[in-house]
């Protein structure tokens, strides 16, 4: 505990000093950070291996190489993306010069979770770097292999820029009272709370990466045997623990039984006839999880896997026929169970999923165009997919958050730039021609009649409502 206010106060300092602001600085770090993951990368592959059971390849993809991708897209765009941006003035304010400018917010608190415990802290550092900002960073007690290599590694490459605090919530409560500049958190709805109560008292901005329950809908018009490989890997991939994985599958009974057949094949492609022997299958974060997931699927109705072993921590690749009421219904899974929900159609399923939290995620499997607009209409979500699960995080373009009940705010490319930046106002005004003299007092005759003459210009009467 003694190590949160000297790591905040040490942040705080490199920042007031000035060394953050220019582009040059800004590069190295994204730089260095790149070179951390290359030269350190045998050690972080072991780290989430052991706390994840991660596989090599799925931490080069998921990891390593998306934090690597997203620094470099950083690097590439940084110096167009910060170039001040002109805005038009208009003709009361003229002659002047308007323009915005992204300008860093100082220091950045960035609160991780455990299932990518690399990729979201290391993306939202890059992002709060390339800002310009000096950044702590509080990985996961969950993930303490990562969270120890992180705590070696990043001092060392991005010395000044980067402080760890490790620790659990005794930790992250004494440094949610300190004052930062940002505070950008990524977890559940309880601890986002405790956040944002905390992030009141100094009304410092929050951005939220939180989860829920990001549904499926698959129509017939779709390849179901396509459909259902997509569904297996987004779904049991870090074997389920990730936040936009399809959480549940909505569909009519026509398509269901044809799915649940496909996905049955699917997960025997992705993972073999055992999965517990594939190392391609991760494994359970902790007891806590997996007892957990354990209740879940004994209070549901399994059709397929269900195997589990506590020792280990391994959990098979399950799909479930849900009842209503089932308590795997209610609650964000985070984890490798699929329930399978029969609806009458569409519009059911938008009722469904409009009668929720505002899903992180929402995929619909469909190639006709009417059903796709549907769901791009009539339902609100952080992300929409068509015919692909949680593949919109590899398009460094896009934003990535949630809405409503998933999140506030979003990151990754230029949205992180924008989030980690204030978009500062700036205007100048010369002293000649004085144009400011027709507002300043005393007010007579002759003024109000040329500021109605201009107001006239500016908006002239009943062309403001005209329709287009
Ligand atoms: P969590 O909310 O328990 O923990 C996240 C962080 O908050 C940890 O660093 C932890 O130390 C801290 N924390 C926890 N309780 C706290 C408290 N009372 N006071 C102060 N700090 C506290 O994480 P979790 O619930 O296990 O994470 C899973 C959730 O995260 C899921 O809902 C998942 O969907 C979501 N998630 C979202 C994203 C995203 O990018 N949107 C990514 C991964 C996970």
């Amino acid at each position: 505990m003694q190590t949160v206010a000297p790591a905040a106060a040490r942040a705080r300092n490199f920042f007031d000093s000035g060394a953050t602001r220019p582009l040059a600085w800004r590069l190295v770090q994204l730089r260095n950070l790149r070179r951390m993951l290359t030269e350190r990368r045998a050690d972080i592959v072991a780290a989430l291996g052991s706390d994840l059971g991660k596989h090599g390849t799925e931490a080069l993809l998921t990891e390593i190489g998306f934090v690597t991708a997203e620094a470099a897209h950083l690097e590439k765009n940084l110096a167009s993306w910060l170039r001040p941006r002109p805005v038009p003035v208009p003709l009361a304010v003229r002659p002047a010069r308007a323009w915005t400018e992204l300008t860093p917010l100082g220091v950045v608190l960035v609160i991780g979770t455990w299932n990518y415990p690399l990729q979201l802290l290391l993306a939202p550092l890059a992002g709060a770097l390339a800002a310009g900002n000096t950044v702590v960073l509080k990985p996961s007690e969950h993930a303490p292999a990562t969270s120890a290599a992180l705590a070696r590694w990043l001092p060392e490459y991005l010395p000044g820029a980067a402080e760890v605090v490790q620790g659990g919530i005794p930790e992250t409560t004494a440094l949610l009272a300190e004052r930062f500049d940002h505070i950008f958190f990524t977890g559940g709805e309880a601890a986002a709370r405790v956040v944002l109560r905390a992030a009141a008292e100094n009304l410092t901005p929050v951005t939220l990466e939180l989860g829920g329950k990001s549904p499926a809908y698959v129509d017939s018009s779709t390849d179901l045997s396509k459909a259902a490989k997509r569904i297996a890997w987004g779904r049991f991939m870090n074997a389920g623990q990730t936040c936009v994985a399809p959480d549940y599958v909505l569909a009519t009974d026509e398509v269901l039984e044809p799915l649940q057949r496909e996905l049955v094949k699917a997960i025997r492609s992705l993972f073999g006839p055992d999965s517990a022997l594939s190392a391609s299958y991760g494994r359970i974060v902790d007891d806590r999880h997996f007892e957990r997931l354990a209740a879940l699927a004994d209070g549901s109705t399994v059709v397929h896997g269900g195997q589990r072993d506590a020792a280990s921590l391994y959990f098979a690749p399950t799909l479930l026929r849900p009842a209503p009421g089932d308590t795997v219904m209610d609650e964000e899974i985070f984890g490798p169970l699929l329930p399978l929900v029969p609806v009458s159609g569409r519009e059911e399923a938008i009722r469904i999923i409009n009668g929720r939290a505002k899903p992180l995620a929402l995929y619909v499997f469909s190639n006709d165009a009417e059903t796709r607009r549907a769901f791009a209409e009539g339902t609100s979500s952080g992300a929409l997919c068509f015919d692909v699960p949680a593949a919109h995080l590899m398009v460094p373009g896009l934003p990535f958050g949630g809405v409503g009940g998933s999140g506030t705010g979003a990151y990754h490319g230029e949205h992180s730039v924008r989030t980690f930046s204030h978009e500062r106002a700036s205007l100048a005004k010369p002293y000649w021609p004085d144009t400011l003299e027709l507002i300043y007092p005393p007010y007579n005759k002759t003024k109000q009649r040329i500021i109605s003459i201009i107001s006239a210009l500016v908006a002239p009467a009943g062309k403001l409502f005209k329709k287009r």
